[in-house]
C-alpha cells in the first residue's frame, strides 16, 4: 500500500456505514465537494462525503492551479501540504495563431488531480467527515425536509439534513433528481502526459490556427513530465462533430515547441477527454429546498481561462458557510442565500470572462490583439492580473480596452 492509499484507508464502503442521519451529505469528492466537506467538518458538523471513485483517483484536468484555488487551500489549511506536493511555475507563454509571442508572470502551481483531490478529501476525514465509496444514484427529500440518498452499492438509504451535489459536470443524477435541464456541455478538451528530455519550464498557452477556436497547452509538471492537451468550446465549432484527437495531434506535429518536445519523448500516457460546464451553464437555480449544487455541476469554470479548480473550491467554501448559518440557526431558508448570492455576486464576472473568448475566438483579432499586448507593459500586467482575477478582462477586452491598447498609452 503506498502512503497515499494509507492516509485514504478511511474511505469506506458504503454498505460499511453506521446508520445515522447526517447534518450534511456531499455527493462528489472533487474539489468542490471535498472543499465544502472540510469547511463543515470544522465547524463540527455530521458530514458525509460520497464519491463513486476509489481513492485515490485519476481526473481528466491540465491539473493547474491559480491563485483563486491557492487561497481556498489556504483557507483550508492545506497551503503547506499542497505546494510541497506540486510543482511552481511563474512564467507563460501565449502563441497568437501565426504565432506572436505574448510573456506574461505569474503563479500556477502544477498537482496531478489525484494527490491533489486525495490531500482534500483527507483533510476532511482528518477534521471528522465521513468519506464513503459508492456512487449515489437517487436522492429524493422526504415531506419533513429531509434528505435521503441511496447507493448503487447497497440497498441502505442515507438520510442526512442538507444534500450537497458536487458530482462535476456529469449531470445525470441531478437529472433524475428532478433539477432543471442545463444546457448542453460548454467545452470538450482532452490530454495525456509526456515524460521528454526536453527542458521547459513555463506554462504554454497556443492559440494555433489548427485549434482556434480553442486552446492548447503544455504544462510542466516536473521532473521533466508535462502536461499535453487541447480544448474547443463546443459552442464555437461550426459542426458539431469535430475530432478533438486531430486537433490535438495538428497541435503536437505543427506547433514547434510541442513538436520537439514529443519528438524527445520517452513516455506518454494515452489521451483521455472530458467535458468541462463552464460560464455558469449548468444546472439552475442553485439551492433547491434543503439542496445545494456547487462547483462545475453549476457550471463554475471561467470561460476563456479554463480554469476550474478554485472556482469549484469557492462555491464549496461559500456553501459551506450558507449551510452552517442554517444548521447552527435550524433554518433551512437560509440556504436561499447561496442562490442569491451566486446570482448577484459571483456570477457578473463570468460574463466579461467569457467576452474575453469571444474576442480571441476570432484568429485575425486575436492575432492582433496578441501583438499589440506584447509591445505594452500595461497590456501586459493586466493580461497577468486577468488570470490572477485582479483586473477585469474587460480593461483589455472590449472596445475601450482596444482603444487604448491602439493609443499606444504606457503606464
Ligand atoms: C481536459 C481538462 C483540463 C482542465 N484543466 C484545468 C486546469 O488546468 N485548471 C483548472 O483549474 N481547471 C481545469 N479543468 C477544469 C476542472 O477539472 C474542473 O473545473 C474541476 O474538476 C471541477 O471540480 P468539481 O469538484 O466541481 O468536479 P469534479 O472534479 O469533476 O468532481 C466530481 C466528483 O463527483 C464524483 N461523482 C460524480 N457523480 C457521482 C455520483 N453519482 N455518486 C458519487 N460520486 C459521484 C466523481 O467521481 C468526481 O470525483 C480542466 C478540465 C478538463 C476536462
Amino acid at each position: 500500500m503506498n502512503s497515499l492509499e494509507e492516509k485514504i484507508k478511511w474511505q469506506v464502503p458504503a454498505s460499511l456505514l453506521t446508520d445515522k442521519k447526517w447534518d450534511v451529505a456531499i455527493i462528489g469528492a472533487g474539489p468542490a465537494g471535498a472543499i465544502a466537506a472540510v469547511h463543515l467538518a470544522a465547524k463540527n458538523h455530521q458530514v458525509l462525503l460520497f464519491d463513486k471513485k476509489k481513492f485515490p483517483r485519476e481526473k481528466v484536468c491540465g491539473d493547474g492551479l491559480l491563485q483563486d484555488a491557492l487561497n481556498c487551500l489556504d483557507n483550508a489549511g492545506l497551503g503547506p501540504s499542497v505546494r510541497e506536493s506540486g510543482h511552481l511555475v511563474q512564467n507563460a507563454t501565449i502563441f497568437s495563431p501565426s504565432r506572436k509571442e505574448v510573456d506574461i508572470d505569474g503563479t500556477f502551481l502544477m498537482i496531478k488531480r489525484h494527490i491533489l483531490d486525495t490531500l482534500i478529501a483527507k483533510r476532511a476525514v482528518e477534521l471528522g467527515a465521513d468519506f464513503s465509496c459508492g456512487e449515489v444514484d437517487r436522492v429524493y427529500v422526504k415531506p419533513d425536509q429531509s434528505v435521503c440518498l441511496s447507493s448503487s452499492e447497497s440497498n441502505r438509504i442515507y438520510r442526512a439534513r442538507v444534500g450537497i451535489f458536487a458530482t462535476g459536470a456529469n449531470l445525470r443524477l441531478l437529472k433524475r433528481t428532478g433539477w432543471q435541464a442545463p444546457p448542453p456541455i460548454h467545452t470538450i478538451s482532452l490530454r495525456c502526459y509526456a515524460q521528454s528530455s526536453v527542458e521547459l519550464d513555463r506554462i504554454i498557452i497556443s492559440y494555433d490556427k489548427s485549434i482556434v477556436p480553442g486552446y492548447a497547452w503544455i504544462f510542466p509538471m516536473g521532473n521533466h513530465e508535462y502536461n499535453l492537451g487541447c480544448g474547443v468550446s463546443h459552442k464555437r465549432t461550426t459542426t458539431k462533430s469535430i475530432n478533438l484527437k486531430k486537433v490535438f495531434n495538428a497541435f503536437i506535429t505543427e506547433f514547434p515547441l510541442a513538436r520537439e518536445l514529443m519528438q524527445h519523448c520517452t513516455h506518454t500516457t494515452p489521451l483521455m477527454g472530458a467535458g468541462l460546464r463552464c460560464g455558469f451553464e449548468g444546472v439552475n437555480p442553485y439551492t433547491n429546498g434543503p439542496l445545494l449544487a456547487i462547483g462545475e455541476t453549476i457550471g463554475t469554470t471561467l470561460p476563456f481561462t479554463g480554469e476550474g479548480i478554485g472556482k469549484a473550491m469557492e462555491t464549496g467554501q461559500l456553501a459551506a458557510e450558507f449551510v452552517h448559518q442554517a444548521l447552527v440557526t435550524d433554518d433551512l431558508e437560509k440556504l436561499k442565500g447561496y442562490d442569491r448570492w451566486l446570482r448577484n455576486e459571483f456570477k457578473p464576472k463570468y460574463k466579461s470572462y467569457l467576452s474575453a473568448e469571444n474576442w480571441l475566438s476570432n484568429p485575425l483579432i486575436n492575432d492582433f490583439l496578441l501583438a499589440r499586448m506584447g509591445k505594452s507593459k500595461r497590456s501586459l500586467r493586466i493580461l497577468s492580473g486577468i488570470l490572477s482575477e485582479a483586473n477585469d478582462p474587460r480593461e483589455l477586452f472590449s472596445l475601450k480596452g482596444i482603444l487604448l491598447m491602439l493609443s499606444g498609452r504606457k503606464r
